[in-house]
């Protein structure tokens, strides 16, 4: 059996150089989990969701998951929201998909991906709602970005449906829900315009006309 000694080396190397830099590090961290954002995204190993955007720990809530989807029935995801936004009182919920997803690729290709179709099916019905508009693209590339881009729209959508966001919408708490997309090959994430800080954003961006989301990056 190989063993994991290089993982748990690193790890020591990693908690003396933090101690180095502030003797207090873990003390602090002990007390300070005060994120103001919650990340949903793809279980992908090359989208490290508080790399890329700099945050340190104690700064990001993470929920990540095959492609980044957000279903109603799936109760770890709906229990990371709920306590992100009920407990910790996150401000921002950010879904974050990436361009070249493995998930969404899979569901492009209709691939047989065993027990992972039940998964699948999510993106499956993202790609039927917007069936006419990418299969009208020619190139196989570009019709695998456009659905990663429609993914994660209807992830965002599924976030602003949800009752706990809902509530706290009604209760005038302070929470934006976001669609972003990472892409890989520049380590650079783009802003899909989509947002909605109240039950009218939600309503109006759940009602956004296909020919208005079309922004790819900024
Ligand atoms: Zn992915």
């Amino acid at each position: 059996m190989r063993s994991l000694e290089n993982l748990l080396r690193k790890n020591r190397e990693w908690a003396a150089q933090r101690k180095r830099e502030d003797p207090q590090y873990f003390e602090k961290m002990r007390f300070q989990q005060n994120p103001e954002y919650l990340w949903i995204g793809c279980s992908d190993s090359r989208v490290p969701a508080n790399e890329i955007v700099g945050l340190q720990p104690g700064e990001l809530f993470v929920h990540r998951n095959v492609a980044n989807v957000v279903v109603p029935s799936d109760l770890n995801c709906l229990s990371s929201i709920t306590y992100a936004v009920n407990e910790l009182h996150v401000k921002h919920v950010i879904v974050c998909g990436h361009y070249g997803c493995g998930g969404v690729k899979a569901a492009l290709d209709d691939a047989d991906v065993g027990l992972t179709e039940n998964w699948l099916m999510h993106i499956r019905e993202a790609h039927e709602a917007h069936f006419e508009e990418i299969e009208a693209i020619a190139s196989y590339a570009e019709k695998l970005k456009r659905l990663c881009e429609v993914n994660v729209l209807e992830q965002v959508k599924n976030v602003s449906r949800l009752p706990v966001v809902k509530q706290a919408w009604k209760a005038k708490r302070d929470l934006t829900v976001h669609g972003w997309i990472y892409a890989l090959e520049e380590g650079l994430i783009h802003d899909l315009h989509l947002k909605a800080s109240n039950v009218e954003e939600a309503m109006a961006m759940r009602r956004l006309g296909k020919e208005k989301f079309r922004s790819r990056g900024d």
